[in-house]
């Protein structure tokens, strides 16, 4: 079965085989692209893991309900395995299983990856992202913390080699600052930000924030030089405490996760 028109001079074949015994052939191949023009906007973009990608023009990209729905499965299928004698049969049927729906929540992820950053880099000229080794730096071993990881990474490959085609940079902020805390119209901070706080008014300048929205603009505005970088100074429980990840009993955030 074809999945894909083959466009452009074919180059080379690889053919490959899935843990659950799908064979796949990849082809390579050439062909010219025109380049986009510069002109779309610049903006800043939450990875998450309730929502998959926040733009700081307020636009969110949920995890799709039927990926929600594979991966429940998933975690199922593996608390089933792990219960199987090891060397037996039942193991190996039960380990295809798991191998099974671990593509298709890997070819699901793929296919809705693919459309949110062609998207992406196709209207915007300049995305500014948190380095992913900012957000590695809480530690969690949650499965739904770990495909979160790998899903990112992916996602951020994505960006980059198509924003290559489609003329659009994808900066990294690499450096602690209290992005969802922080009013990305006037600076003020709120300290008693809690995580279960999605929506706030500045007492400042009255502004009212998504607070996902609000960190993704304050990450475009970092990248634009327009936050002096002695803000970028947050401690790691301080980063710890603002990407929400590390609370076992916490506010349920991340209990809706990715499951
Ligand atoms: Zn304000």
């Amino acid at each position: 079965m074809i999945h894909r028109k083959i466009l452009g001079t074919p180059k080379n074949v690889t053919i490959s085989k899935t843990p659950s015994g799908k064979y796949y052939a990849s082809i390579v191949t050439e062909q010219d692209i025109p380049h986009a023009p510069l002109n779309g906007d610049k903006i800043g973009l939450d990875l998450g893991i309730k929502e998959f990608a926040i733009t700081s023009k307020g636009e969110k990209f949920e995890n799709p309900r039927y990926f929600r729905a594979s991966l429940r499965r998933l975690k199922i299928r593996q608390r089933r395995l792990s219960r199987k004698a090891k060397g037996s049969n039942n193991r190996s049927k039960a380990r295809l299983a798991v191998a099974k729906i671990h593509e298709k929540v890997a070819n699901q992820r793929q296919d809705y990856q693919h459309k949110i950053s062609l998207k992406l880099v196709s209207e915007n000229q300049r995305i500014s992202v948190e380095s992913l080794n900012i957000k590695g730096m809480v530690k969690n071993r949650k499965l739904a913390r770990q495909i979160s990881d790998v899903a990112w990474g992916n996602f951020l490959t994505m960006l980059e080699y198509k924003g290559d085609i489609y003329g659009c940079e994808v900066h990294y902020v690499d450096r602690f600052f209290p992005s969802s805390k922080r009013c990305s119209n006037c600076g003020y901070i709120k300290q008693d930000l809690t995580l279960s706080i999605r929506e706030w008014k500045c007492p400042e300048c009255k502004s009212l924030w998504d607070r996902d929205v609000n960190a993704a603009l304050n990450l475009m505005l970092f990248s634009e030089s327009k936050i002096p970088l002695e803000e970028g100074k947050s401690t790691p429980d301080q980063l710890v405490e603002r990407l929400g990840m590390n609370r076992v009993t916490g506010s349920g955030q991340e209990a809706t996760g990715a499951a």
